[in-house]
């Protein structure tokens, strides 16, 4: 048996954070990770001549000054998005090349409502109170109503209707009938609005960090040293009047807290002693995360610039619904990001493997041109499989369970504090809440530590 003072369960940003923060408070701290590798839904991987591979999480923007500090502390510098060119939409097999977020070019009506749409969503994400989005005006109808019904109601041109779908969905890699309206708003808003959310230039594809994620996640593990635990997967917590227990298969840690750091969709396959609070356990059965597959496509060089193209393009869903120029701060090679999320990656990913790739690279071709059909290297990642994600980008709230569940999503239950991403309220869904989350948990911590009694109190509700 470890004695420490607090046991971190997860080692993504989250609880890499947490786990740093409380170690440099002077704790003694376990982080336990069930993968033998640390990043959770970041995943960087050297690449051929010599670039790098961001396979999950990977795009920084203005505002997410949480992960921008950490860079700054462990002197990882970014660069910009390629921007220096145009977008492509692609709609009914027609491609319309524009500038900026909303494609202009095509129908002066399906522009014009999808920018009165647009207006709505920034209006409504406005009046979200992020730490209580269940106190909205509207909550209740907000949080009655699905994305897909929301669309219907307030999108009239049929393009516009189909590209809006697609991409507010695509953020929760799910369909739109799954998503509450209300969680919606309230992720967008956590993020400043839909320019931020949907933009790529002074929006959430502003930049990337230079070595990708992993050059933030390296040197935090290196840090945190032997307190840092891989190929270790939690499977009980049990909570007592001195203390908790964690126990995986070959470990057993007594701390006096912990932080639950492993994404919200799959927290629930931890076996918590004594049971957890009601809504806090019936949370943990209501927010699933979607399907996403992230394709990063290595070509000798990014040609699409060439043709004056941004390489950003998107085909609602379509194999490859989502294109992005993933290159790094270098000239070559030249890094072509493919990712299709929810119904179409479900479709994808049911296709055998040679023909995926004949359908993701045939899509490159349409739109970029023939040189999209000899890449150097093709690697596929599906999120969806990993058992210790349980899907990506983020756990999303199906109607009625933020009104009704989501005040105990950041709530400690005795001595467990809640970490992830999905328990930020601002920038939930990125890196950025997932490092939020984490500082918030060590602070908790630590405050906790100095004042016991109330520990008390609030074990007292699990008895
Ligand atoms: C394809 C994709 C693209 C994305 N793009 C972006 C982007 O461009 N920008 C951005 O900001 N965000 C992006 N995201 C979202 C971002 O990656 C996540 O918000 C963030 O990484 C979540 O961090 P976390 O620490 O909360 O959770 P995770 O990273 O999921 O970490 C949880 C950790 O817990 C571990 N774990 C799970 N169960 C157990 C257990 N029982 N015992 C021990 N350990 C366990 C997991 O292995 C994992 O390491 C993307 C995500 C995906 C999947």
């Amino acid at each position: 048996m470890t004695n420490v003072d607090t046991c971190v369960i997860g080692a993504g940003f989250a609880g890499l954070t947490a786990a740093l923060r409380l170690k440099r408070a002077g704790q003694k701290v376990a982080l336990l990770e069930a993968r033998d590798r640390v990043g959770g839904r970041t995943f960087t991987v050297d690449g051929p001549n010599g670039c790098w591979i961001d396979r999950g999480g990977a795009w920084i923007g203005p505002g997410q000054t949480a992960i921008y500090g950490l860079m700054q502390e462990f002197g990882v510098p970014s660069y910009k998005q390629y921007v220096d060119g145009k977008a492509m939409m692609v709609v009914d097999g027609k491609q319309y090349r524009y500038e900026g977020t909303i494609p202009l070019t095509m129908s002066p009506w399906a522009a014009a409502n999808m920018g009165a749409v647009f207006l709505e969503l920034g209006r409504l994400a406005k009046s979200i109170p992020l730490e209580e989005p269940w106190e909205a005006r509207n909550a209740e109808k907000l949080d009655q109503t699905t994305l897909s019904g929301w669309l219907h109601n307030h999108t009239l041109s049929k393009p516009a209707h189909a590209l809006l779908e697609a991409a507010l969905a695509g953020c929760h890699t799910s369909a739109a009938s799954e998503v509450s309206m209300l969680f919606v708003l309230y992720q967008m808003a956590s993020g400043g609005g839909p320019g931020f959310l949907l933009g790529v230039k002074d929006a959430a594809q502003d930049s990337r960090p230079v070595g990708g994620m992993g050059a933030i996640y390296r040197p935090m593990a290196a840090e945190l040293g032997e307190s840092l635990r891989l190929n270790t997967p939690v499977r009980e917590i049990i909570q007592d009047g001195q203390g908790i227990t964690v126990r995986g298969e070959q470990v057993s840690v007594r701390a006096r807290h912990v932080v639950v750091a492993v994404p919200i969709a799959i927290a629930s396959q931890i076996r918590y002693e004594p049971m957890l609070p009601m809504d806090r356990s019936f949370l943990h059965q209501r927010m699933p995360s979607g399907a996403i597959v992230k394709i990063n496509i290595v070509y000798d060089e990014p040609f699409w610039r060439e043709d004056g193209l941004t390489g950003q393009s998107f085909s609602p869903d379509s194999p490859a619904t989502l294109t992005i120029d993933a290159s790094t701060d270098q000239a070559r090679p030249g890094v072509m990001c493919v990712i299709t999320e929810g119904p179409a990656a479900r479709k994808l990913t049911m296709m055998g493997e040679t023909q995926r790739r004949q359908a993701v690279l045939s899509e490159v071709v349409d739109r970029f041109g023939a040189k999209g059909a000899g890449p150097i290297d093709y690697l596929e990642q599906d999120w969806s499989v990993e058992r210790y994600s349980g899907g990506g980008m983020l756990s999303h709230a199906p109607p009625g369970v933020l009104t009704e569940f989501g005040h105990a999503l950041r709530e400690p239950c005795g001595r467990i504090h809640w970490a992830g991403t999905e328990s930020s309220a601002e920038m939930c869904g990125w890196v950025d809440g997932a490092i939020r989350s984490g500082e918030r948990a060590a602070a908790a911590v630590l405050s906790r530590s100095a004042d016991p009694d109330r520990i008390d109190a609030t074990l007292d509700e699990l008895r």
